[in-house]
C-alpha cells in the first residue's frame, strides 16, 4: 500500500474547505418550520404501527416530561437547527412508531446493536429505539429460522418503498460472495443487500464495518469487505461510521427523517454534517494542551497524569470527523480521550490500516484522508496547521530548553 509522505499530510492540513453551515438564515428555517409542521400533522393521522407511547416508556424508565423536553432540546441542538423546532423534535419522537425499520446483520460483531441495547441507564436516545417498529432484527427478535424469513419477507412486502433499511456489518465480495450466507437458500450477504434496499425509502449503513468495509475489510482483506454505499446505487444513504457507532447519532438520523421526510445533509463520505462535520480535535477537552505545546510523552509519566494532548501518542482526532467529543458514549458518561486514550479513527475509511496504532501522524507515513473530505466538513486549513506546527513548534522549543536546563543540571539528556 502507498503512503503519503508528511508533506503530503500537511498539504492536505493546508487546503481551504467549505464550512458545516450552521446558520441557514431565517428564511430558510420558517420554511422549514412549516414543512416540517405539515409533515408530522399529516405523520398523525396514519395509523401508529406499534401500540407504544414514548412519554410512558421514558417515565416508566424514571424520566420525567421535563427531563424528555431537555433531550429534546439537546437534541435540536445536535441536529444543528434552532431552539424553536424542539417542540417539533419532541413531537417527531413520539411519532416515530409510524416508521418502519428493518435492520439486517452482516459481517459484523454485533457491537452496535449492543451500543443500543447494553445501557444500564438507558438514555432517551436508548429508549426511542422501543418506540420504532422495528420489523426485522434478527439478533434479538423471538422468530428463528422459517419464521424469521417468513416475517422480513411479509414486512418488506407490506411497507414497500416505507422502510428505512438499517444494515449493520460489511458485505464480503470475494468467491462470488460465497464467505456469508443468510438463510435456508444460501442467499449471500451481497444479494440479501441488494434484494432489501431495491424497496427501502433508504439505507442507513450502521457502524464502520457497514459504512467503509470496517476491520472485515483491513488488508488483507481476505472476503473482499466492502460497505453498503460500494453496493447500493441509485438509492438515499446514509452512513453512520464509528466502532461503534453512537446511538444518538443513529436516532439523529431517524428523528431527521420523521421530521422532514429527507435524508439530512451529507458529506463526501455520505455522513451526516450534524454529526460528522467537526474533528474530534476541534471540540477535544484536551486541545488547550495541544495548543500550549504540552503532550505526553510516554504512557503514565506526568502529561498523563495532567491529561495533556495525546498526539505524540499517536491520537488521530485531528483527521478525524465525529462528534463523540461532544456526545460521548456510555450514557455520556466518557469517551477514549477522555479516559486517556488517543483516537484511532474509528469513523474514517480504512480506519484499521492507516490509524489504528500509537505513532503520531506525522511521522508514521499516514495516508490522509483525501477525495473530498476536506471539501464537505469543517475547515481542513491554513488556521489548523498553524495550530499543529505552532503546538509542535513550542513542544519542541520547550523540550530543548528543558533539556538544556537538565543538562546544565548535570541531569541526563534522556531524564
Ligand atoms: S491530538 Fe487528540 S488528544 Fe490532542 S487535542 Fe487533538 S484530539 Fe485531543
Ligand atoms: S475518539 Fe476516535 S476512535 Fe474513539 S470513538 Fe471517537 S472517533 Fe472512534
Amino acid at each position: 500500500m502507498a503512503y503519503d509522505s508528511q508533506e503530503m499530510v500537511k498539504k492536505v492540513f493546508n487546503q481551504n474547505s467549505a464550512r458545516v453551515d450552521t446558520n441557514k438564515g431565517e428564511e430558510f428555517y420558517n420554511n422549514l418550520f412549516e414543512k416540517t409542521k405539515a409533515r408530522l400533522s399529516k405523520l398523525r393521522k396514519q395509523p401508529a404501527l406499534k401500540d407504544i407511547d414514548i412519554i410512558d416508556i421514558v417515565e416508566s424508565e424514571g424520566v420525567n416530561r421535563r427531563d424528555f423536553m431537555k433531550w429534546a432540546s439537546a437534541t435540536t441542538a445536535t441536529l444543528m437547527l434552532p431552539p424553536m423546532f424542539t417542540p417539533l423534535v419532541a413531537e417527531a419522537a413520539e411519532l416515530m412508531n409510524r416508521l418502519p425499520v428493518i435492520w439486517i446483520e452482516l459481517q459484523d460483531c454485533a457491537g452496535n446493536s449492543e451500543a443500543l441495547l447494553r445501557s444500564s441507564t438507558p438514555t432517551v436516545d436508548d429508549l426511542i429505539f422501543d418506540v420504532l417498529s422495528l420489523e426485522f432484527h434478527e439478533t434479538i427478535m423471538a422468530a428463528a429460522g422459517h419464521q424469521a424469513d417468513a416475517q422480513l419477507e411479509d414486512a418488506v412486502e407490506h411497507f414497500k418503498g416505507k422502510y428505512l433499511l438499517f444494515v449493520e456489518g460489511a458485505i464480503p465480495t470475494a468467491m462470488n460472495g460465497q464467505y456469508g450466507t443468510i438463510g435456508a437458500s444460501g442467499e449471500t450477504f451481497q444479494e440479501h443487500l441488494m434484494r432489501l434496499s431495491k424497496d427501502a425509502a433508504a439505507v442507513v449503513a450502521v457502524g464502520s464495518c457497514a459504512t467503509f468495509g470496517g476491520i472485515p475489510a483491513a488488508a488483507p482483506n481476505p472476503t473482499g469487505a466492502v460497505g453498503v454505499m460500494d453496493l447500493v446505487k441509485g438509492k438515499p444513504v446514509i452512513n453512520i461510521p464509528a466502532c461503534p457507532a453512537n446511538p444518538a447519532n443513529m436516532v439523529g438520523v431517524v428523528l431527521h427523517y420523521v421530521l422532514t421526510g429527507q435524508v439530512p445533509e451529507l458529506d463526501s463520505l455520505l455522513r451526516p454534517k450534524f454529526a460528522f462535520g467537526y474533528r474530534i480535535h476541534d471540540n477535544c477537552e484536551r486541545r488547550a494542551h495541544f495548543d500550549a505545546g504540552e503532550y505526553v510523552e510516554e504512557w503514565g509519566d506526568e502529561g498523563a497524569k495532567n491529561n495533556w494532548c495525546l498526539y505524540k501518542m499517536g491520537c488521530k482526532g485531528p483527521m478525524t470527523f465525529n462528534n463523540c467529543s461532544i456526545i460521548r458514549y456510555n450514557d455520556g458518561a466518557n469517551w477514549p480521550i477522555g479516559v486517556g486514550r488517543g483516537c484511532i479513527g474509528c469513523s474514517e475509511p480504512d480506519f484499521w490500516d492507516k490509524y489504528a496504532y500509537e505513532r503520531p501522524m506525522a511521522d508514521a507515513h499516514i495516508k490522509a484522508p483525501t477525495g473530498g473530505v476536506e471539501k464537505t466538513v469543517d475547515e481542513f486549513g491554513l488556521g489548523l496547521l498553524t495550530a499543529t506546527t505552532i503546538g509542535i513548534g513550542v513542544h519542541a522549543i520547550a523540550s530543548a530548553v528543558v533539556g538544556k536546563r537538565s543538562v546544565n543540571n548535570g541531569e541526563s539528556e534522556e531524564a
